[in-house]
């Protein structure tokens, strides 16, 4: 197997966990992409393991499960790391059952509660952290409370994902990236990022699989988050040109993929 500009991508068929990003990568918008149901066929034959990563932290996994399993695509739970996963599963290492503030979506509250932390959306002196998800449902209430835990708390300020911006069908809206610097602005104090480009997703999806950094792969198409975040992580990395990224931007970015397809369709082993 060659990629694009003819490089040996032999070493694809040997992985065992395929970190996938979904929009751009495996579907656009409400489409599959052509190919994306027999290359994830291919993985499953080979023994290997798929599992979509997503920084969008608005939504829970049950809402990806949906809509993935409409497209065709067979999966669940256990296919997921979103960064509200990732974000829950490190705030529980460190912190254990100790007060946690949040702000998000009420789904996004949900989910943290139902991984067994302790949070609160009120005030919460002892709190030892300050969690930030994408707020679909952000009010200037719940903008002027987290501020005030910033200022007058220690807590250490988290972020679930830097996205500057999220596309919608008009265009774009403000992403977590966003929101947290309006926040900083206010009150001086920056976030610990936990999404892409970090590589605590692609460390996190590699402890609970048990995988070696020589058996995975990231794919995606956005150089300055998928990419990155296999790069941050030591990883094989595969660029598709069927979301964001043209050749153009590939050659200005100082962030090379091991590999680079068209699509996931010239991946098929
Ligand atoms: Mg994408």
């Amino acid at each position: 197997m060659r990629d694009f500009f003819g490089v040996d991508a032999s070493r694809i068929k040997h992985k065992k966990l395929f970190l996938l990003d979904m929009d751009g990568t495996i579907y656009l918008d409400n489409n599959l992409i052509d190919g994306a149901l027999d290359f994830l066929s291919a993985i499953k034959r080979g023994g290997g393991k798929y599992v979509f990563i997503t920084n969008n932290s608005s939504k829970s996994v049950n809402d990806y499960i949906n809509k993935v399993n409409r497209l065709g695509i067979s999966a669940g739970k256990e296919n997921f790391l979103t960064s509200t996963q990732a974000s829950a599963q490190l705030l529980l290492e460190k912190y254990g059952y100790k007060p946690i503030y949040a702000q998000g979506t009420s789904s996004f509250i949900r989910e943290l509660k139902d991984f067994g932390l302790n949070v609160t959306t009120d005030f919460c002196a002892e709190a030892c952290a300050v969690l930030v998800g994408f707020d679909l449902e952000l009010t200037t209430k719940k903008l002027n409370l987290t501020a005030q835990m910033l200022t007058k708390t220690d807590a250490v300020f988290y972020a679930t994902n830097p996205d500057w911006v999220c596309p919608v069908d008009f265009g774009f809206v403000p992403d977590c990236g966003s929101m947290c610097f309006g926040l900083t602005k206010a009150t001086g104090k920056e976030p610990i990022f936990i999404g892409k480009p970090q590589p605590r997703m692609i460390e996190l999806a590699m402890k609970n699989f048990g995988a070696d950094r020589d058996e995975v792969l990231v794919i995606g198409d956005r150089v300055y988050t998928d990419i990155k975040s296999g790069i941050n992580a030591g990883v094989d990395t595969a660029l598709v040109l069927s979301g964001e990224t043209t050749l153009d931007v590939l050659q200005k970015s100082a962030d090379k993929p091991s590999f680079v397809f068209n699509s996931v369709k010239d991946m098929i082993f």
